[in-house]
């Protein structure tokens, strides 16, 4: 058989991402909506898929929806740039603003995209942890940015998979201090109801991710955002793939951001049921730790973790095991679901600790 040659130095030993799906009664691991898009806007979904020509390329940058962003948000058009989920503009940013010689800035523990990015654009990683209660060392950040030599920072707002909301005063800090790109990632940001918008008019150097998986239910869909400043969402047209939000999402896209009012109403509700959650499960003496939560999932500490992953598991609810991962020892996090796979993970979780 003909050898192929190696593939490039940065895949050596590297695992592919893996979201670690299972079935399951409660499938409450993957922060994705437990609501799927209602009976009504799925029948305009199908009306607007109806009209799109699939025989034509999409428009490359979704120039109708983002319209509608940039108008929702106060921006213009050239403010905006749609990708295919926001996992393609993360990839993008690690292309655009890293390469060899380059520093990026990695909040952790932090989603493990950011860094598998630079890796893959050989961009130096400077970790800086979180505190114990998983909060920002807001001054180790300032700290290293004062060197000099960063070209970009990742602030995960709420961050994933810790759960709590950067400060804005701290984020506007950052901003001041320094000339790198400051990528603040709000996938979560419709649940914690803050954002760091404000702050673009006056800071070309803020750059704000958000995703239509979450909190609009279209996590199938692969459709996520960037809002910047001009000068840098130029520079990211230059790097992305033109066609990557095809014409089908694009029309999904307007239809569900038509009635973000809708959605928004859910994702308070969801971040609602994320903050009870974390109520019961501060009441459960084995629980050791409960991370405070802007979001719609929470993170918690357990002895031995990954049995009682496997103890959920037996009983049909699907978390994610953070327990091997850097700084999350023990940890697993649970999605706010529906009311129902809400008090089925509470009821087998008793159960798994009254067992062991
Ligand atoms: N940022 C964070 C913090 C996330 O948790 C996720 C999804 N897990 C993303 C970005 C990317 O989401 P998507 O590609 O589905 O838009």
């Amino acid at each position: 058989m003909k050898r192929v040659i190696k593939s490039v130095p940065q895949l050596d030993g590297l695992e592919p991402y893996d979201p670690k799906y299972l079935p399951a009664k409660a499938l409450i691991s993957a922060n994705e909506s437990p609501y799927d898009i209602s009976e009504d806007i799925r029948a305009e979904i199908a009306q607007a898929i109806a009209q799109v020509p699939f025989n034509r390329y999409p428009d490359p940058l979704a120039n109708e929806l983002r319209d509608m962003i940039a108008q929702a948000n106060g921006l213009s058009r050239d403010q905006v740039l749609l990708g295919n989920g926001g996992d393609e503009l993360l990839y993008d940013l690690a292309l655009a603003y890293g390469c060899k010689g380059r520093k990026m800035i990695n909040v952790v523990p932090a989603f493990s995209v950011y860094a598998l990015n630079a890796r893959l654009t050989d961009t130096e990683v400077v970790e800086i942890p979180r505190k114990a209660d998983m909060s920002i060392d807001e001054e180790a950040v300032l700290a290293r940015v004062a060197q000099g030599d960063i070209s970009y920072v990742v602030i995960t707002s709420p961050n994933n998979p810790t759960g709590g909301a950067a400060s804005h005063q701290f984020i506007e800090r950052l901003l001041n201090a320094t000339d790198a790109l400051v990528m603040v990632d709000e996938a979560y940001g419709e649940f914690a109801e803050q954002s760091c918008l404000d702050l673009l008019k006056d800071h070309e150097n803020l750059l704000i991710l958000h995703t239509f998986s979450k909190a609009f239910s279209l996590a199938g869909v692969r459709l996520g955002y960037y809002l910047g400043s001009e000068a840098v969402i130029r520079e990211f047209i230059k790097f992305r793939q033109p066609y990557s939000v095809d014409s089908v999402s694009q029309a999904i896209g307007k239809v569900v951001y038509s009635h973000r009012a809708e959605f928004m109403e859910t994702a308070r509700e969801l971040a609602a049921a994320a903050k009870q959650l974390a109520a019961a499960l501060k009441e459960m003496p084995q629980v050791e730790e409960v991370y405070h939560t802007d979001s719609n999932f929470v993170l918690f500490k357990v002895p031995r973790a990954g049995l009682v992953w496997q103890m959920l598991y037996d009983q049909g609810v699907l978390v994610r095991d953070f327990s091997r991962g850097a700084g999350t020892t023990d940890c697993l996090r649970v999605t706010a679901g529906s009311p129902e796979e809400n008090q089925l993970f509470l009821s087998a979780l008793e159960n798994a600790l009254r067992a062991r």
